[in-house]
Formats: structure tokens, C-alpha cells, sequence
């Protein structure tokens, strides 16, 4: 998806590019086909190109050193994008850190200088801003909280091949592996039985861009637990246990003012949010107990599009908010 995004945040317009094969030419391909479309039909004067690719990205030069996602190991995206537009500022940068920063400067963020994004859907994408920047860490593998282990022992089998990592337990995809493991204590449950799969949905990608097969399965595990089903109230019951374990440990480590919840599953609301806080709140030990906000991420899929920009508008993820910088004659 490319977006023409202003200043304030604000998408004018958005044009949407399927990718198939996934070699880099043929990638860099679609990416700059799409990028051309959208700066030959947006009537806006465009100053700046920002790109989010997931992997693990090189914040200068946009090389991405490696990214399982895709299968890449050293794609110099950033150069190929620097050729095909060299009018341009260009950057290149992991697409959780970037919809990070969007949701901070232009979401429920703004204001904060302490600030979580965690995308609950297939895994937990994100990022953390500590005292108004972006963290990259070390190696620029800083905010890769989904990666932490909170179920060692007994925890799902996670995509990174670790076990009982926060993202195998608390995404949208470890909601739907509660309802698995739970089903047989519920041996009359019909939560998990295959449904007719509508006609318009079947070539449909769900919110967070997976396909109707995941999406269908956790919103009906959401709708059935607030309808009362006993099998889906227990597995919703876990999940938010998983969740608020993870939400723990990110205030231990980060302790932030406001962390964001963002991805299908943040769209369950106060049924999320009611049962989650005082979970975290009996977790919460060495800080002001309720003191960080649990609040929902505002910019849903836009805040990737929105933080790329924002990147290249401020010349990367690590740029300071303004009014982080010392006053003009102080
Ligand atoms: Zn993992």
C-alpha cells in the first residue's frame, strides 16, 4: 500500500499494490511501480519517499540485513528506491518501528515521551519510544517485544521456533491456538466447528491482512465469549491472562506512559481493556501501580504509511520530536 500522507498525518490518498512474488527485483519492482502511481495522480507537492518493510533494517542506508518474513538477507532496498527517485529524500525502515512512530507522533501517542504500539495480529508487531525517540537498540533489534518468553514451559510452538513467546500467546493467532488447546474441556463446544464461508469473503484479506480463515476464527472467538459461550469466555480468559503478563513485563522494562493496543483483536474494546488492566495492575510491582495507560491504537493499518512518511518528513525514526529539543536562547 502506498499513501500520500501530509504533515499532520493526514492521508490524501491511498493506492494498493498486491505482492506476489516476493524476490527482491520483483518486490522493488511492484514498490516502485506503485510510488509512481502515487505521485503521478496525487495533486500534493510530494518531498519525501518513506518506506516500512518488516525485517531487520539498516536505519541509514535501508539495507535489509535480513528479514524472515520475505526470506532477504542484505536487500539494499534503500538503494534501489534512492535510483529509481533520486529527487527525493528516501527512507527505509522496519515497518512496526514505523508504524510505531506514526501512532507516537500522530495518534493516541502524541503528547507522551514514554510510548508502546503492540499490534495484536498474526504476531505482535511494535515498537517502543523511550524519552521522545523511536529505541533501535544495538543492533536495531530494540521493540521486538513479541519475541520475549513469558510460557517457556508448555507455550505455543512461536513462528521465531522459541517457545511460549509473548507473540505466540497473546496475537490474534495465539488467541485462536487458547481455543485449540481448551476445546478438549469443552467436548461439546461448537466453537471451533468449520463454518460455511461466505461467498464475498472468500477472496478477502482480513483488517490486518490475513486471510478470512484467521479472521473469521478469532472475531467469532471475541463474539462468542461476549455472548457468553463457556468454551470461548475460557479461552478468552487465557489469552488475557498471556496478554497481561507481556503488558507487565513491557511497563518493568520500558515503563511507559501509554501503551497502545493495535490489530484485529484491539477492536474487542472495553471487553479487552476491562478485563486486561487489572490483570497487569496485580503484575505491576515496581512502579505506581495504574500509572501507564492501556488504552486502544488510533491509526489502525494506516500508522505503518503514516510513520514512514513521518520518517521521511523527519529524516528517520530516531528524530526528536520538536518539543524534545532545548528552547531557541536557553
Ligand atoms: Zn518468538
Amino acid at each position: 500500500m502506498a499513501a500520500v500522507v501530509d504533515e499532520d498525518g493526514a492521508i490524501h490518498d491511498k493506492f494498493e499494490h498486491e505482492i506476489e512474488d516476493r524476490a527482491p527485483a520483483a518486490v522493488v519492482g511492484a514498490l516502485t511501480e506503485v510510488v509512481k502511481s502515487a505521485i503521478g495522480s496525487t495533486k500534493h507537492d510530494v518531498v519525501g519517499i518513506g518506506v516500512g518493510s518488516p525485517g531487520n533494517i539498516d536505519p541509514v542506508s535501508g539495507t535489509i540485513r535480513f528479514s524472515p518474513n520475505f526470506g532477504w538477507t542484505d536487500v539494499p532496498l534503500g538503494a534501489r528506491v534512492r535510483d529509481a527517485f533520486p529527487k527525493y529524500t528516501i527512507f527505509v525502515g522496519n515497518d512496526a518501528r514505523c508504524a510505531t512512530l506514526g501512532e507516537y507522533v500522530h495518534g493516541v501517542g502524541r503528547g507522551t515521551r514514554d510510548f508502546v504500539l503492540l499490534t495484536l495480529g498474526t504476531g505482535i508487531g511494535g515498537g517502543i519510544v523511550a524519552n521522545g525517540a523511536v529505541a533501535l537498540g544495538y543492533q536495531v533489534g530494540a521493540g521486538e517485544i513479541g519475541h520475549h518468553q513469558i510460557r517457556p514451559d508448555g507455550g505455543f510452538i512461536c513462528s521465531c521456533g522459541k517457545i511460549g513467546c509473548f507473540e505466540a500467546q497473546a496475537s490474534g493467532t495465539g488467541l485462536l491456538r487458547h481455543a485449540f488447546r481448551l476445546a478438549p474441556s469443552f467436548p461439546r463446544s461448537m466453537l471451533l466447528d468449520p463454518q460455511p464461508i461466505k461467498e464475498k469473503d472468500r477472496d478477502k484479506e482480513g483488517e490486518d491482512g490475513r486471510n478470512w480463515r484467521d479472521r473469521l476464527g478469532s472475531k467469532r472467538i471475541r463474539k462468542a465469549a461476549q455472548a457468553g459461550d463457556a468454551h470461548a469466555l475460557a479461552t478468552w480468559n487465557a489469552f488475557c491472562d498471556d496478554l497481561a503478563l507481556g503488558l507487565a513485563n513491557v511497563i518493568a522494562f520500558v515503563n511507559p506512559e501509554v501503551i497502545a493496543l493495535g490489530g484485529g483483536v484491539s477492536s474487542a474494546g472495553d471487553f479487552l481493556l476491562d478485563r486486561v488492566k487489572p490483570l497487569v495492575e496485580i503484575r505491576t510491582t515496581m512502579v505506581p501501580r495504574g500509572t501507564t495507560r492501556i488504552v486502544r491504537a488510533l491509526l489502525g493499518n494506516d500508522a505503518g504509511a503514516v510513520g514512514a512518511a513521518t520518517a521521511a518528513m523527519r529524516g528517520g525514526l530516531i528524530a526528536q520530536l520538536p518539543a524534545a529539543a532545548p528552547a531557541a536562547g536557553s
